[in-house]
């Protein structure tokens, strides 16, 4: 029989470390990037370990498991659910109803289910465009060169808000190479606002890349392994 699996708060306290000195080394505040606690996979008590331990934001990949674990933490007040797996048009009203955030918004049918699917006395939908950079082999994400005229959509729909950027970029060999990508992000948000946007979030950094991402603007980091351990799946 496996053990259950155990939180570690000493985890948690390193990440939070390791994005405290990389903030610092980019001379920036270390409260202006916020830690989502990915928990895809993992269970609920061990989500309900790491609200014990301070943390309040969490990142979920599927939408009926986020939907599960959203249902067994209701009872804990002030957590906010980050939707930031591949999202399917047959999932979107569950997603909309559900999370606080949504991260992978990345065409325009997507956006405007959610948008429609919001409930009215919910509070706005915070989404993110994800974008697909050059060398991204996953499917997901918006072409760089398309990212303004989804922008200019999302912003238009009513139940939902366009706060930033998202990306994830593959795995790379060193700091320098880790940062490319994320400097591209980084520029193309700057280049958004330019034109007349007003967006303040970029999602990016994960276990392995959380101080390259910092060094370029992070202001969410998306954190599973290094939190919880590997995944049970
Ligand atoms: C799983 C996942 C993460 C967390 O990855 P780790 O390497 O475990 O930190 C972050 N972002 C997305 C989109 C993910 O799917």
């Amino acid at each position: 029989m496996l053990t259950a699996p155990q939180f570690s708060p000493a985890a948690l306290q390193m990440v939070r470390a390791r994005i405290a000195r990389a903030a610092e080394s980019a001379g920036r505040d270390p409260d202006s990037v916020r830690l989502l606690a990915v928990s895809k996979q993992q269970p609920a008590a061990l989500v309900r370990a790491a609200v014990a331990a301070g943390q309040t934001e969490f990142g979920e990949n599927y939408a009926q498991e986020g939907i599960d674990k959203v249902a067994a933490l209701a009872d804990v007040p002030g957590l906010a659910w980050h939707f930031i797996g591949q999202l399917q048009g047959n999932k979107t009203r569950e997603v909309a109803e559900c999370f606080d955030w949504v991260h992978t918004v990345d065409r325009e049918r997507i956006a405007s289910r959610l948008s429609a699917q919001r409930p009215r006395d919910a509070a706005p939908l915070q989404v993110l465009l994800q974008v697909r950079l050059a060398d991204e082999p996953g499917k997901g994400g918006v072409a760089p060169a398309e990212a303004p005229a989804l922008a200019a959509a999302v912003t238009a729909m009513p139940r939902i808000r366009l706060r930033g950027l998202m990306c994830i970029p593959p795995p790379a060999a060193d700091l320098e190479a880790q940062r490319r990508p994320f400097r591209r992000l980084r520029e193309l948000m700057e280049s958004l606002n330019a034109a007349g946007h007003a967006l303040d979030t970029l999602s990016m950094g994960m276990s392995d890349d959380l101080e390259a991402a910092v060094l370029e603007g992070a202001t969410i980091v998306r954190v599973g392994t290094a939190i919880f351990g590997r995944r049970p799946g």
